[in-house]
């Protein structure tokens, strides 16, 4: 059983108003993000970090995401209850859990098999039950599309024309574009075949391996 008390549910709502003076303002995100216990998805050694705003180590040189980044790639992905959500690259599970307290029917696909059996076997214990999903998420996940929403948690190279083929019609994809270690929030939404594209903030992921990503760790 996975304990969460009054001072990390304290912590938790002091996280959730940071988010709001930082410019986030969906209520509904701010409320999904006050919902998931961030400390169980930290080692002992990093458990007291666990509601501070920043990205931390998972383990196999990955991270989960800094409170901000998930907050803000959630609210331009605009979730309505009902949708199908596909997120590439599952780490932690935490996004997932997030989309989930959204009310997204979530499809979540990594590409680290670690990872991937870690979370698969450590989400449902929480309560959590995405649709889980072990290979390249770059080419998308074309067996289970179309989807509503896309949300990628690791920094492509470009937009790949797979997952903008995947998008049901109004749907949104919300992906960080650019170098390996800056990137640009990027939203596409498509709507009658006609694609949209707008730029947001700039953010540092780990780069998306695979055919769409990035090749390899080194170049
Ligand atoms: N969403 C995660 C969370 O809530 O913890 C954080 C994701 S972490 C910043 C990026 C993840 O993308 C890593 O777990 C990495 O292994 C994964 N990844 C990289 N390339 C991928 C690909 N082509 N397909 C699927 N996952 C990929």
């Amino acid at each position: 059983m996975v304990e969460d008390n009054y001072r990390q549910r304290g912590l938790r709502a002091k996280l959730v108003r940071k988010l709001r003076q930082k410019g986030i303002r969906d209520e509904a995100v701010l409320e999904a993000i006050g919902k998931v216990p961030r400390h169980v998805f930290f080692d002992n050694a990093l458990l007291s970090h666990a509601y501070e705003d920043k990205a931390f180590p998972i383990g196999e040189g990955q991270t989960i995401s800094q409170p901000y980044t998930v907050a803000f790639q959630t609210e331009l992905l605009q979730v309505k209850p009902g949708d199908k959500v596909l997120e590439i690259g599952t780490g932690s599970g935490y996004q997932a859990c997030v989309l989930m307290e959204l009310g997204a029917k979530v499809y979540t696909i990594e590409y680290n098999k670690k990872l991937y059996d870690r979370t698969k076997e450590f989400l449902p214990e929480l309560g959590y039950h995405p649709f889980f999903f072990h290979g390249d998420g770059s080419k998308g996940l074309p067996i289970r599309a179309p989807y509503d929403k896309i949300l990628v948690t690791a920094g492509a190279p470009v937009v790949p024309d797979s997952l903008i083929h995947q998008l049901a019609n109004h749907g949104v994809l919300v992906i960080p574009v650019g170098g390996r270690d800056k990137q640009v929030m990027v939203r596409i939404t498509k709507v009658n075949g006609v694609v949209r594209k707008e730029e947001f903030d700039t953010f540092a992921f780990v780069p998306l391996l695979g055919k769409e990503g990035w090749t390899s760790d080194t170049n």
